[in-house]
């Protein structure tokens, strides 16, 4: 089945036995509790909805064939799904991550994870052999986005996959950015795949979620027995909203990919602009790996105006579509400054040692016309 067609009906399948009503889309389940006629027997499985519930259970069916996964898991956010996958481990375990991630999981890591004895180093790499030099005995997981968060670094997954195979260790990737649609991580090797499903797969920023798929039995266990645990569950109205969301996620993707083709073509011909990160350009250091391991590119790109911070406030508050937002994958096209919004919990020397400046712009290309979007662009331009 290809991937709009199980979007559409995977999870969404009409109840048609005996009783069934035939619904067409999935109904929202709001009980918090299910009666059982036996004490011992659970109806169809459910008892308490932070447990299970079938809402959320056709959410989950839906997100984990988007990935090819096993498994999938809803969370209340991306940094609740997160938080359960580093209670996996324990005070004393190493993490590796890639030195750029979003400030929101940063601040996991160094204010709340740290304390708790969970070790993390933030490292610059890109392939396996640049990784193995940072494994210590006791490292239990590689973290990485890719293409990263704001500076849309791509990092080979395929090899760090084997890498961290040959040595006993999970890999976890943040595919918010590229979403399913475009990258699809557990099928190059890696583990545990992380959403932020705030972003592409709601795609109308009206859901804050989260989900977390994987392929291994006794991985999807433990995940799942933290989620109940926990219990920082994805509610029942907004497993429904979001399945509505996925339904179009490949509609979606194709526009929002061919409109930032659009810009970044203009935006590379302009004077004023000093830098482009956007890895479907050429000039992008890991453009063929980004062509190798994923299908397209996404709709997120950063970049550098010639001027300092008063010219960036000028074109941000100048612009008149792209609302200046803390966001991506919207409809809407978003326009953000990662230094004082999203990556303000990262320490200014974290940032400027990856590479992230107090000038650095982040965009996320929506599904407007093209053309209108350009001369919004164009027009903000002109004011700095
Ligand atoms: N991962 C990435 C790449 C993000 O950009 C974000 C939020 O911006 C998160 C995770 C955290 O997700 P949430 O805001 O849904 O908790």
């Amino acid at each position: 089945m290809k991937f709009s067609t199980k979007a559409i009906h995977i999870g969404n399948e009409p109840n048609l036995q005996e009783g069934g009503s035939g619904d067409v889309i999935v109904p929202i389940h709001l009980s918090t509790t299910f009666a059982r006629k036996k004490v011992s027997i659970p109806t169809a499985g459910y008892d308490y909805s932070r447990s299970r519930n079938p809402t959320r259970d056709a959410l989950e069916k839906n997100l984990a064939a988007l990935e090819n996964a096993h498994y999938a898991f809803a969370f209340s956010s991306g940094l609740a799904a997160l938080t359960n996958v580093l209670l996996m481990f324990k005070p004393g375990d190493h993490i590796v991550s890639i030195d750029n991630v979003y400030g929101g999981n940063f601040r996991l890591f160094k204010q709340v994870f740290a304390q708790w004895g969970l070790e993390v180093s933030f490292v610059d790499f890109v392939t396996g052999d640049d990784i193995k030099k940072y494994i210590r005995p006791y490292t239990k997981l590689i973290f990485l986005e890719s293409p990263t968060n704001p500076l849309m670094k791509i990092i080979d997954l395929a090899s760090v996959a084997s890498v961290a195979k040959q040595k006993k260790i999970l890999t976890l990737v943040d595919n918010t950015f590229a979403t399913p649609y475009w990258q699809k991580p557990l099928d190059l090797g890696t583990d545990i795949v992380l959403h932020s499903a705030t972003k592409y797969l709601g795609g109308h920023s009206d859901v804050t979620g989260g989900c977390i798929m994987v392929n291994d039995k006794a991985l999807a266990d433990r995940i799942g027995f933290l989620q109940n645990a926990i219990g920082a569950v994805l509610s029942p109205f907004d497993c429904y909203n979001l399945l509505k969301g996925s339904k179009t996620l490949e509609l979606r993707m194709k526009k929002h990919e061919e409109n930032t083709l659009q810009v970044v073509e203009f935006l590379s011909k302009q004077k004023k602009v000093k830098k482009i990160y956007y890895p479907g350009h050429p000039s992008h250091p890991q453009y063929k790996l980004a062509k190798k391991q994923m299908k397209g590119f996404g709709a997120v790109l950063s970049l550098e105006l010639h001027g300092n911070r008063e010219t960036v406030r000028t074109f941000l508050e100048s612009l008149q579509l792209f609302y200046i937002a803390i966001n991506i994958g919207e409809v809407a096209s978003l326009i953000e400054h990662p230094a004082t919004m999203t990556h303000a919990a990262v320490p200014k020397a974290e940032r400027e040692k990856c590479g992230l400046s107090d000038t650095l712009i982040r965009l996320s290309v929506g599904i407007e016309d093209v053309e209108d979007l350009i001369a919004d662009l164009s027009q903000a331009l002109d004011k700095v």
